[in-house]
């Protein structure tokens, strides 16, 4: 994102709607600048403010004149009053920022919006983790924080080197140079996204191990981590398997998303998947 110097006039509005902060007013320019490091490309500043096209020089010199009679000229607190923003054409690798940061723009790897997974709440149509399995959602970032990929990739190679399996049609995935350690492509180590999701998934008696180990690699981290583990309930829609090994780590457990399992297994070509059907619900 690009202020145009020529046409900000410093009212600071853009400041207070940067989710990561990244606006702020230069006091030697006396223009708002955005921090390119820690811009993620959310567009939440374009897109957040009415743009207006107040003449900038006549809105510099009411701003003065009024300075002079003690008094404030302010716009209202959600317009750039001169439509100063630009947003840059965005390349390779740059243009990942935006695909993880901004909701409304779709994944090229997968064509779901925002961080461009449905993780498993789709489960009974996708069969992404069937019965005696466990899928896990490791989440990085936060709006103010953030998450540089070369922070993600600590996480993924300590899962790859724990023998876990990527879920294929996550878009962290499909910025891996090599799926069997974890490797992310070189290009993107550099790039800040807002928040990104990896997904794996394991066999049900190494939930505990795979959980310790996330705690531990997020110590390494500059970041905030957040785990989200699913897995099938039984007929009854009950689940006794994970649920006594997250009570015992000292999670509190709500059910998050259930879904009910109405729906046939549509992607996953093998036969025991079809087997499996109709899909019980998922925790
Ligand atoms: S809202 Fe517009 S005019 Fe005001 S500081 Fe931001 S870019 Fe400049
Ligand atoms: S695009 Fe998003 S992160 Fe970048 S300056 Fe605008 S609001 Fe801040």
């Amino acid at each position: 994102m690009y202020i145009n110097p020529d046409k900000c006039v410093a009212c600071g509005n853009c400041t207070y709607v940067c989710p990561m902060g990244a606006i702020y007013v230069d006091p030697t320019i006396k223009r708002a600048v955005v921090d390119r490091n820690e811009c993620v490309e959310c567009y939440a500043c374009y897109n957040g403010l009415s743009q207006e096209h107040l003449n900038p020089t006549m809105v510099r010199t009411m701003r003065k004149i009024f300075q002079m009679m003690r008094l404030r000229f302010e716009p209202e607190p959600d317009v750039c009053p001169t439509a100063a923003f630009e947003p840059d054409k965005l390349e390779w690798p740059r243009v990942v920022r935006r695909a993880f940061s901004d909701p409304r723009v779709p994944h090229e790897s997968t064509g779901v919006s925002g961080r461009g997974t449905e993780e498993v709440k789709t489960n009974d149509v996708s069969g992404r983790v069937k019965v005696g399995e466990v899928g896990f959602t490791i989440e990085f970032g936060r709006p103010g924080v953030g998450v540089w990929f070369s922070d993600i990739q600590k996480m993924s190679w300590a899962m790859a080197k724990a023998g876990v399996s990527f879920e294929k049609k996550n878009p962290v995935t499909s910025l891996m140079s090599d799926v069997s350690t974890g490797t992310l492509r070189d290009d993107i180590l550099g790039e800040k996204v807002m928040s990104a999701i990896l997904e794996i998934k394991t066999t049900v008696d190494r939930t505990e191990e795979i959980i310790l180990l996330v705690r531990e690699v997020e110590k390494q981290l500059d970041t905030v981590v957040s785990i989200g583990v699913g897995t099938r309930c039984d007929e009854n829609g009950d689940e006794n398997v994970v649920a006594p090994i997250l009570e015992r780590l000292g999670y509190k457990l709500e059910r998050a998303k259930t879904n009910i399992g109405l729906g046939r297994v549509t992607n996953t070509p093998d036969e025991s998947a079809k087997k499996e059907e109709p899909v019980p619900a998922m925790r």
